[in-house]
């Protein structure tokens, strides 16, 4: 795509909000490459978030980054992230840290993420903060693994986010809480229902569902989506794509 200049990205993003809620139920067919009857390209990917994102200079940003005051720091490189990035501090007022890993010094391979997937996190966190929560946790960002530039954890696109603890004390695990069903269906008319009616349920379905009306990732994958899926939501933004595919 063509590279955002600084003076539109803001307008861009707030156009492909509003357009893409005006054209959501126009989808065209489900992208074979997804392998999900659940995936579908917008009628105008290019406005989505993900998309913007994902095609985002390092220039870009870092000062969007800065902008929207997310401490971040520049991370030792990785052959296969493309501007490796660790997280300095809460954002929005959520913490976000590694699960099993409470000693974040020295800090280790798997908090760094690309800078692209940290606009998407920001996006992520204002929604989590508005349901109270003050702490995340994930279980990777990084890994090293062999793959295509830009695509999935080996780029340090993709969160794979666990629990979350609300200001209260209240904590919420994917793997307790969502009560969900392979092959259901996650958002949108004709959404299936949790096994369980229960705040954790709700939270979790309110965040799944709230990322997809935000676009802020191609990929919203919970437990609805496989057995892998099981304990975590896995989100990422990623290049190359013009699908999205949230279950
Ligand atoms: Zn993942």
């Amino acid at each position: 795509m063509t590279q955002l200049t600084r003076r539109t990205f803001r307008a861009c993003c707030l156009a492909a909000t509003a357009a893409v809620a005006a054209t959501a139920v126009f989808h065209s067919d489900a992208p074979a490459q997804a392998g999900s009857r659940f995936a579908f390209e917008p009628v105008m990917p290019e406005l989505k978030r993900a998309v913007q994102y994902a095609g985002t200079s390092t220039e870009l940003c870092f000062e969007e980054l800065r902008d929207r005051g997310v401490p971040f720091e520049v991370a030792e490189a990785k052959r296969t992230v493309e501007t490796p990035i660790r997280l300095t501090g809460p954002v929005r007022g959520v913490a976000f840290k590694a699960t099993y890993r409470d000693d974040p010094r020295p800090p280790g391979p798997w908090t760094i993420m690309d800078c692209r997937l940290a606009l998407a996190i920001d996006d992520l966190a204002q929604l989590l903060s508005a349901h109270g929560v003050v702490e995340a946790e994930y279980l990777s960002l990084y890994r090293p693994s062999p793959g295509k530039p830009g695509v999935r954890h080996g780029a340090g696109r993709a969160i794979d986010l666990a629990t979350v603890k609300l200001a209260d004390g209240t904590l919420y695990s994917v793997q307790h809480d969502f009560h969900g069903r392979v092959g259901a269906q996650s958002c949108g008319e004709g959404a299936d229902p949790a096994r369980k009616d229960t705040p954790g349920a709700r939270f979790w379905r309110d965040v799944v569902c709230g990322l997809d009306d935000r676009g802020s990732f191609n990929l919203v994958l919970s437990p609805n989506h496989d057995f892998g899926h099981r304990d975590h939501l896995h989100l990422e933004v990623r290049s190359g794509i013009r699908w999205f595919l949230v279950q």
